[in-house]
């Protein structure tokens, strides 16, 4: 299976094995894991082994597998959400529209151009528009051969019961670190102290980690990240609000970057719940352990669990259009006080100067 070229993912690899050697593949398959797992990789190796032309697909080496590697090749689509425009202010789209699945439909309908399958990628599925849902649906209630559908989604519950119910539907796990950390040493030739670091910190989704390891810029923007969290524990009232001002404007640009920088505080709080409990073993930011061991008394377990609850319950908010102000805010006051205060500076005082 040396052409397979999504890491882990055994079960699911050999169970396209043997539907591509049983000449038994569903026209649509559903790819359901969390972001940078390897869904994206999975569905061009399956692209790949339909129109490899070497004895045993996908060989990553014919001229068909490199073009599809590439993205140049004439029978295999992927669409997903795109940047509209080429001002500056350019958003991405919101959703998956009906002119791209009927163009997708359209092109459908024609044999295969170069290639033996036409495959159609449907990346990030879950922001299907519900008329391109609906008309998804019916190319899936009528399957032509030669033709493969792959969806792609993290968040399979915003899909459409009847849409899941036409695919085959593949889960794709988090991997476990060690085997991540593995495969950064043996494929990019990671360190061992890096790539445990990197593995730890994908949470089991090796996209990041890879990516990671060709491009210094990700680490070291989790670095400034945290370095700024650190900051804000121990600061005012002041400090952290104007913080919490500084998440408000990010987040008017990127929500997603707010809800990683609240990812990194979950799992550093996580960090300090499983220092408490004796568990360093299982940390995630195993590059702080020896600030994690020292923040670790300055709070009890019962603080440390009501502050990782209101991040999450923040995190929760903001996906559902709370005010982003207010949430932050609110977030900025829940950070517990230290319970031992040896001769540092006084904690905080609650006096807040502002509209
Ligand atoms: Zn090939």
């Amino acid at each position: 299976m040396s052409g397979w070229q999504v890491a882990g993912q055994t079960k699911v690899v050999s169970l396209l094995q043997r539907s591509l050697e049983g000449g038994n593949l569903a026209h649509a398959y559903l790819f359901v894991g969390p972001p940078h797992v390897g869904k994206m990789t999975l569905a061009l190796n399956l692209a790949q082994a339909l129109n490899c032309e070497a004895a045993e697909p996908p060989c990553g080496e014919c001229a068909s597998c490199q073009k599809i590697a590439s993205a140049r090749h004439a029978d295999v689509q992927i669409i997903g959400l795109t940047t509209e425009g080429n001002s500056t202010e350019a958003k991405p789209q919101a959703e998956i529209s009906i002119d791209q699945i009927r163009q997708l439909q359209h092109s459908s309908s024609l044999p295969p151009f170069e290639g033996r399958y036409k495959v159609f990628i449907i990346d990030g599925a879950e922001f299907l528009s519900n008329e391109a849902a609906n008309c998804l649906l019916k190319t899936l209630e009528e399957p032509v051969d030669r033709v493969v559908f792959i969806l792609l989604t993290a968040n399979e519950r915003l899909l459409p019961a009847t849409v899941i119910s036409r695919c085959q539907r593949l889960e794709l796990p988090p991997l476990p670190t060690a085997e991540i950390a593995a495969a950064l040493n043996s494929r990019w030739g990671v360190e061992p102290p890096k790539a445990e670091l990197l593995a730890r910190l994908s949470h089991g989704c090796p996209g990041w980690a890879f990516s990671a390891s060709l491009d210094d810029g990700l680490l070291q923007q989790r670095t400034e990240r945290m370095n700024r969290l650190l900051d804000i524990i121990s600061a005012d009232y002041e400090e952290r609000f104007t913080y919490a001002a500084q998440l408000v404007a990010q987040f008017n640009q990127s929500r997603e970057a707010v809800q990683e920088i609240l990812d990194l505080w979950l799992d550093y709080w996580r960090d300090l719940m499983l220092v408490k409990a004796g568990c360093h073993n299982d940390i995630t930011n195993v590059d702080l352990e020896a600030t994690l061991i020292k923040m670790a008394d300055d709070y009890s377990l019962a603080q440390i669990k009501t502050f990782v609850n209101s991040v999450q319950a923040a995190k929760g908010q903001l996906r559902q259009n709370a005010n982003p102000r207010l949430v932050l805010e609110v977030l900025m006051l829940s950070i517990p006080r230290k319970e031992r205060r040896s001769g540092e500076k006084p904690a905080a005082q609650f006096s807040v100067k502002h509209g």
